[in-house]
């Protein structure tokens, strides 16, 4: 393991469970700019992505989690600005040449992506979407990788994948085409596969297989798992860990059992209780805590949350900095939250049914 932690400005968050990291990163710092005016995405974040784990990034929109995966993945734009280290077993993959990054890419990274319906070409059957994938990654002939591409289909647990193999992306149902683009993901044997927002399109129960699918392939295949979430209820239900992001910081991180018992950040306290007790639409964007993220083009004072939070003081002028305050459990906040949350607003899982077909 190479030692990018010498040049860490902050110690390195959660390593209470044991393993080690497959994927260290630290002071990600990603910066825009647009019409002459910078844009801070990303302030400094660092976490370890461990193997057979599954991390959860949360938080509202805007807060800068897209932003964080796709520089791991060097899938931004020319004009994002990278710097701090992404240390993939060794490898620095920030200042990576394209190149070079479009080999770690799709061969240990992969990445599923909300849309499924827009990620598959509707022009070519499943199987041959998987074959080509299968092919740009292992030296197969046609047939071989046919039979690969029927495998990942039933790593996936796509029902009856010998049919659907031979079908078009119309012809599946929402959760089906995601499940494909899942073992597309998978054609590599990817040592991390991240999912943003991957389950966000689809209706609750869609939804849960889908994320039990995930779970259940971190364990199988060992795979570190990347989960990003609007949505704290699915983060309760099936992550490892939890990173909470706010304005492009990590402001709360901690193992889910003990971030959900002791929520301490303001800001998680309140996207937790805006998490409505029923089941609701997956569509349903989290708007419910009064007032904005701040402007990411603005500098800020102080800590960033401080001008919608219940518990700011004037000690939260200077900005509190992320700190392990307790045993694996790290909060950026001069005022935590004590006492346990009511045990009625921790989400529960969706019972996960059969999916139908489309
Ligand atoms: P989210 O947490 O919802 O995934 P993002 O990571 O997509 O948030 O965005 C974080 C911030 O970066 C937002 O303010 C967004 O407007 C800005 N941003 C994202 N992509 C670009 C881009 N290509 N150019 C300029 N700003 C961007
Ligand atoms: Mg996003």
């Amino acid at each position: 393991m190479s030692t990018t932690m010498t040049m860490t400005p902050e110690p390195a968050p959660a390593d209470g469970a044991g393993d080690q990291p497959i994927l260290k990163v630290r002071d990600l710092r990603v910066t825009f700019t647009r019409a002459g005016r910078r844009i801070r995405a990303a302030k400094g974040v660092s976490f370890n992505v461990r193997p057979g784990k599954m991390l959860a990034i949360i938080g509202e929109s805007g807060s800068g989690k897209s932003v964080t995966v796709r520089a791991l993945m060097g899938l931004l734009p020319p004009s994002a600005k990278v710097t701090g280290s992404a240390d993939l077993e060794g490898r620095e993959l920030v200042g990576l040449s394209d190149k070079k990054m479009r080999m770690v890419r799709g061969q240990e990274i992969s990445m599923v992506f909300q849309d499924p319906a827009r990620s598959l070409n509707p022009t070519m059957s499943v199987g041959a979407q998987i074959v080509e994938s299968v092919r740009t990654h292992r030296p197969l002939g046609r047939r071989q990788a046919a039979e690969r591409a029927i495998e990942l289909l039933k790593l996936v647990r796509l029902p009856a994948p010998e049919k659907r193999f031979h079908q078009y992306p119309h012809q599946l149902s929402g959760g089906m085409r995601q499940r494909v683009m899942i073992a597309i993901a998978l054609a590599s044997d990817p040592k991390v596969l991240i999912a943003d927002e991957a389950t966000t399109a689809l209706d609750v129960t869609t939804q849960a297989q889908i994320m039990e699918l995930l779970v259940d392939l971190r364990e199988r295949l060992g795979t570190a798992v990347i989960m990003i979430s609007h949505d704290l209820g699915l983060a309760a239900s099936y992550a490892d860990e939890v990173l909470v992001m706010y304005a492009g910081q990590v402001v709360e991180q901690a193992q889910t059992s003990e971030l959900f018992s002791n929520v301490r950040m303001p800001y998680t306290r309140a996207l937790l209780e805006a998490i409505p007790q029923v089941s609701r639409p997956s569509h349903s964007a989290l708007t419910v805590i009064g007032g904005h993220p701040p402007d990411p083009t603005q500098r800020i004072e102080g800590c960033p949350f401080r001008p919608r939070c219940v518990r700011a003081t004037e000690t939260c002028e200077t900005a509190p900095a992320l700190e392990e305050h307790e045993p694996g459990h790290w909060y950026a906040c001069w005022n935590p939250v004590t006492g346990a949350l009511a045990p009625a607003s921790a989400p529960a899982a969706e019972e996960p049914r059969e999916e139908t077909q489309p």
